[in-house]
């Protein structure tokens, strides 16, 4: 059972990898601060009580029909309007029930922290008089280029048309027209009633908690600032906080081991990470495009082929025969692996990532440089920063994944003289994620104004 300790908060994440793992963390440090925590969750990808016996869980009935819950997989946008409807009445009656069983409590509930796309949420918990908090698990630069789809859509950049691909968005340099985050989806129009819909939650909400830092994005930070006008909380990176639960027990994958253990056996530096996150799927021309780079590289490296990442196969049918043999010990592939570990491994020289905003700042935390291979949404954001602002990795260009690119890429970043100037400049910027933790550092004291702030809704 949840000790009594401090002030309660609800927290309410959405039950997808990249979002539960960063609210887990988020739990944690805000536990470590005094707070007691309760999770109200969905049955689908239910969150496991025993890997937290410091936290309470109450899971409600999301009610998804089994066609729903597969668009998880493939409709992330049909996915999360699914969420934003179905989940509205049982949400309600979950968090009433813990409301006025509260009541009877010395301490009542000071407030809701819910994933910024759970955007239904606001308004439950306002008709409840309990204020809210937004944690965005994605970064801050590319939700200001979220926040200005209506003026792109006005001003003509959206939809995206072919032809334009290549212009320069000129109200947000360095951003070209392919690097709008788009979701891959037919209805645009929706994706951004959608997006109006989470700003509009969010400014009725009591602040916004970010998984980022003022050294990675303050002047995105400084504009979101002054557009919502409500206080803004940057106080990652949450993984870097002293947790008392491994990155495994959020994991919905099996972690395989022999990831670490093959790690062990190779040379410093040497070696190409390459994984896409858990949802990004990948059509069986690329996928060979992907191997065959990777092989002709001659470069070690460990790949994680995520079961049904490949458009049509299973895991590895793909494969030409006799492909991993061929490589003679050279290549290490797993169905999904312990990134954070893998990432702080000695032997690992570079990370070849689809830029989700958690592996982004995994990596830049580990001070490894990244090969970008951006898929939708927020990635293509994260990539351009990665690659033209921090220019601490380099994108390989839409379209074009070809092998002898591959081949080129990789090369570039781990031997060339452009790619030492990456590593270098990623040592620096691994070094701020660090200080930024310490006392005085900017995470450290907005974490104390998080606290005072949370304290101060009761
Ligand atoms: N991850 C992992 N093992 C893997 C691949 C990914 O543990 O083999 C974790 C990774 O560390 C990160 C999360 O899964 O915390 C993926 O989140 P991200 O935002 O990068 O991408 P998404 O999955 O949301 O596209």
């Amino acid at each position: 059972m949840e000790q009594k300790k401090g002030q309660r908060l609800v927290l309410f994440p959405l039950p997808l990898q990249g979002h539960m793992n960063p609210m887990l963390e988020l739990a944690n440090i805000l536990h470590s601060r005094g707070f007691s925590i309760t999770f109200i969750h969905t049955t689908f990808n239910s969150l496991n009580p025993s890997n937290y016996p410091h936290f309470t869980f109450h899971s409600f009935p999301d009610g998804l029909s089994p066609t729903e819950v597969s668009t998880s997989k493939n409709d992330i946008l049909s996915f999360l309007l699914h969420l934003n409807t179905k989940c509205v009445q049982p949400f309600k009656d979950c968090l009433a029930t813990l409301l006025s069983q509260a009541a009877l409590d010395v301490k009542p509930y000071t407030c809701l922290i819910y994933d910024g796309l759970l955007n239904f949420t606001q308004a439950v918990s306002c008709s409840l008089n309990l204020p809210t908090v937004v944690l965005r698990t994605g970064g801050a630069s590319s939700f200001v280029v979220f926040a200005a789809f209506p003026l792109l859509w006005e001003k003509g950049y959206l939809p995206i048309q072919e032809s334009r691909l290549e212009e320069q968005v000129i109200e947000f340099p360095p951003l070209k027209v392919k690097d709008i985050p788009t979701m891959n989806t037919p209805n645009q129009e929706k994706f951004v009633e959608f997006l109006k819909a989470i700003i509009k939650a969010a400014k009725a909400s009591s602040g916004i908690i970010w998984n980022t830092f003022e050294d990675l994005e303050q002047p995105s930070l400084e504009s979101l600032k002054n557009q919502l006008n409500i206080p803004m909380f940057p106080i990652g990176p949450f993984h870097k906080y002293n947790s008392t639960s491994s990155s495994s027990s959020s994991s919905l994958l099996i972690e395989d081991k022999s990831s670490i253990s093959w790690l062990n056996t190779q040379a410093p530096k040497s070696v190409i990470y390459v994984s896409f996150g858990s949802l990004a799927v990948i059509g069986e021309a690329q996928f060979l495009e992907i191997a065959w780079g990777l092989a002709n590289s001659k470069h070690p490296f460990l790949w994680v082929v995520r079961p049904a990442s490949v458009n049509g196969a299973e895991w590895l049918e793909s494969l030409p025969k006799g492909f991993v043999e061929e490589l003679g010990g050279r290549g290490h592939i797993v169905k999904w692996a312990p990134q954070k570990e893998v990432l702080s491994h000695v032997a690992v020289g570079a990370f070849w990532t689809h830029n989700g905003w958690n592996s982004t700042l995994e990596s830049i935390c580990e001070g490894v440089p990244m090969i970008c291979m951006p898929c939708f949404s927020d990635q293509k954001v994260n990539a351009v920063y990665v690659s033209r602002v921090w220019k601490v990795g380099i994108q390989l260009e839409n379209g074009k994944f070809e092998r002898g690119e591959i081949e080129q890429s990789i090369r570039k970043l781990m031997k060339e003289n452009e790619g030492e100037e990456i590593r270098c400049r990623a040592l620096k910027l691994k070094d701020k994620s660090i200080s930024c933790l310490v006392q005085g550092g900017s995470s450290y004291q907005s974490l104390n104004s998080l606290v005072s702030h949370l304290l101060s809704l009761e």
